[in-house]
């Protein structure tokens, strides 16, 4: 089925997005803005339009030195580690109060850059980004080791107890999908634990980045405790992986990059926190209010164009309510057709690149050839920008590329069920374990779900909620370690334990 036309015209820029858009390529260095050392440029489009509308700097090896060298010095003469936590508190909630002061403008650029729709920039990136900040600032004036009594040793012969101290430089690598939001993600527990940085942003999307490093200049942290620099992955995120006076490294992206990443980051043992890509099943159990199901099915999927790496892709409804749940999501999937990111009545934008979009649509034709047969959408419709309509697949297998792949895109693929046992087997022939939903009213089906289920995460009636308070994370190759919460910021901390004979 294919969604109602509707009109492509992306609504023009406010002036202040255009002031961003026009801004000078540059690179923020040692709480500078400056040129890079090869003038290389990186185009930068808008999804809605596929028009190039900016350029940033497309850092050199010389200019990822340089910004590893200020967040070097920033952290050994511990100007930021040994500020006292309240006031590296103070400085990073003025950073959330002028992350929400400003929201507007950043949601427009979010919107601009990664084609989500502004509302949902608005209502999802911007507050979580500055949530993320708030929380996390809580911790850096509460942390500390501990003093357990040794165990083989005679008691009040040794005192012994344990220190924590930041990890020290960290790069810290994000994707595309939530530029803002994941970028504060990852600068919000190092700055709480005392490190520096440096933060490379997608090379689809460093609009939100470059405005936050103005923000954190008004915000007041010393020079070179925040370094952001745009660049290619392969070139600028890999000179920052393999830096010898990098400590620490954060990445927030695809599979294969983590896995490349981990390889070139163990030659100097750095710290790593992977979150990488995941293929989330959704299990629509018997029992629940289908309507309901399906339309939280639906959000499970469509929202953010599925660019979402706990996206439910993979929908298991139970065989007796099966063909009801499909027609459910068939039945709210127009509301979802995607329209350009600055109109106001966009649920869902365009996918963020050309590149994405060939993606996505080259999984839906080989799903098809397999067998597949397509629900709804299943279509881009003609434009400039990078459009696909909400897509369920049904009739598909467990060995079909569409099953099994991350496809990161509003794409489904519904499967039938008859049992517990056999859907959380389903459920987990996967190679990731990031997300699962689960949706039931009995609670004990819920519970047994809940522990058959191998992911970091599981919903039950609901999907995607995350909190900075809750951990973060993926078993199996969807990551390593978690983000947010206490154990958010454990990776940023090292322990050190101290004996003194008494
Ligand atoms: P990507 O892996 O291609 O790129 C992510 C970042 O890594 C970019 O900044 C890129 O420049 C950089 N990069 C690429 N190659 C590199 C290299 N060799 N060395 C160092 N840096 C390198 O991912 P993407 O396509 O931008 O994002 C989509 C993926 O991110 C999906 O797989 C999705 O599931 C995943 N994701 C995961 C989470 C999570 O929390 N687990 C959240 C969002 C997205």
């Amino acid at each position: 089925m294919s969604q109602a036309a509707i009109a492509y015209t992306q609504p023009a820029y406010s002036a202040a997005a255009q002031q961003a858009l026009a801004r000078k390529p540059q690179l923020f260095i040692g709480g500078e803005w400056v040129d890079s050392s090869h003038g290389a440029l990186i185009d930068v489009e808008d999804p809605s339009t596929g028009k190039v509308i900016a350029r940033t700097a497309d850092a050199s090896d010389k200019d990822i030195d340089r910004a590893v060298a200020a967040a070097r010095a920033a952290f050994d003469d511990g100007r930021w580690s040994a500020m006292p936590p309240m006031e590296r508190e103070r400085i990073m909630i003025r950073l959330a109060d002028l992350l929400e002061a400003h929201a507007e403008e950043l949601a427009e650029l979010e919107a601009i850059d990664n084609g989500k729709p502004k509302g949902m920039a608005m209502a999802v990136d911007i507050p979580g980004a500055a949530s993320e900040i708030r929380y996390m600032a809580g911790w850096a004036g509460k942390l500390g080791g501990e003093t357990p009594s040794p165990y083989a040793l005679p008691q009040g012969a040794m005192f012994g107890y344990t220190l924590r101290e930041p990890v020290g430089v960290c790069a810290q690598i994000v994707p595309w999908n939530f530029p803002l939001l994941m970028a504060c993600q990852k600068i919000a527990p190092a700055l709480a634990a005392g490190c520096t940085l440096v933060l490379k942003p997608a090379e689809q999307t460093p609009l939100t980045a470059l405005r936050l490093a103005d923000l954190v200049a008004q915000a007041g942290f010393p020079a070179g405790v925040i370094n952001i620099v745009t660049g290619l992955g392969e070139t600028a995120g890999d000179r920052l992986v393999r830096h010898p006076d990098v400590d620490k490294v954060a990445f927030t992206g695809s599979t294969d990059v983590g896995k490349t990443i981990s390889r070139n980051a163990a030659d100097t043992m750095k710290r790593l926190t992977l979150e990488l890509g995941g293929k989330s099943p959704v299990i629509v159990m018997p029992d629940v209010d289908v309507k309901e199901a399906s339309k939280g099915a639906a959000s499970a999927i469509f929202f953010n164009s599925g660019q979402v790496c706990v996206a439910g892709s993979r929908l298991y409804a139970h065989r007796s309510i099966f063909d009801s749940v499909l027609e459910g999501v068939a039945a709210v999937a127009p509301r979802w057709a995607p329209r350009p990111s600055l109109d106001p009545a966009a649920q869902m934008g365009p996918l963020v690149s050309g590149e994405q979009l060939d993606r996505v649509m080259g999984y839906i034709e080989a799903g098809k050839r397999a067998g597949a047969s397509v629900v709804t959408g299943g279509d881009s419709p003609t434009s400039d920008g990078y459009y696909v309509n909400p897509t369920v697949l049904a009739d598909v297998n467990p060995q079909m590329s569409v099953v099994r792949e991350e496809i990161f895109g509003p794409v489904v693929v519904a499967q039938r069920f008859d049992d517990l046992d056999e859907v959380a087997k389903a459920a987990n022939d996967t190679c990731y374990g990031l997300g699962a939903g689960v949706w039931t009213r009995d609670i004990s089906v819920m519970h047994k779900l809940v522990g058959k289920i191998k992911s970091g995460t599981v919903w039950g009636n609901c999907h995607t909620v995350v909190d900075p308070a809750l951990p973060f994370g993926g078993y199996k190759q969807s990551g390593l370690g978690r983000e947010q919460g206490r154990q958010g910021i454990e990776p940023y901390l090292e322990t050190k334990t101290v004996f003194l004979k008494l």
